[in-house]
């Protein structure tokens, strides 16, 4: 299995530094993250080692995601929520400090301040054509 030495959350699932483990099978682990944005704040990592969601495989992400329904039930239950935020940050642009893939499982509840700026704009006339055929095209060069 790869792993990089120098990783957190490698260190993690090899017991190398402590975590609050939740939850292990052959591929996938989950624990509480340590700043969490709510009581019950989960991360859910491929064991093997990925920088990010885009350089990992469909299987692996596939394992990792097929958790996500019984583990978030699991902590909406225990924290007594029944609202959660699933989120993946891919690239340090978008927020990903671990560079170890991970999802976030974040329990919410009405006015806990928590959320995204959703800062919705309107394409103008044309663009989204365009944006469109782009798309179409980089998953036709990329398959
Ligand atoms: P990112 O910003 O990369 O999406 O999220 C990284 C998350 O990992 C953060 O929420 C941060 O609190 C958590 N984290 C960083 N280092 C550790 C650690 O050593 N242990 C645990 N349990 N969580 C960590
Ligand atoms: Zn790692």
């Amino acid at each position: 299995m790869k792993r990089d030495p120098g990783c957190i959350f490698c260190k993690i699932v090899a017991g190398e530094i402590p975590s609050l483990r939740i939850y292990e099978d052959d591929s996938v682990f989950a624990f509480l993250d340590i700043g969490p944005l709510a009581d019950g704040h989960l991360l859910v990592i491929p064991k093997e080692h990925h920088e990010r969601m885009d350089s990992a495989s469909p299987d692996l992400i596939a394992a990792v995601a097929r958790t996500l329904p019984m583990l978030s039930k699991a902590v909406m239950s225990a924290v007594g929520v029944d609202a959660c935020n699933i989120l993946l940050n891919v690239g340090r642009t978008a927020g990903q400090e671990v560079l170890h893939m991970h999802f976030h499982i974040i329990p919410r509840t009405s006015g806990d301040g928590l959320g995204y700026r959703w800062m919705a704009k309107k394409y103008p006339a044309g663009r989204a054509d365009e944006v469109a055929s782009r798309l179409r095209a980089a998953l036709e060069s990329d398959n």
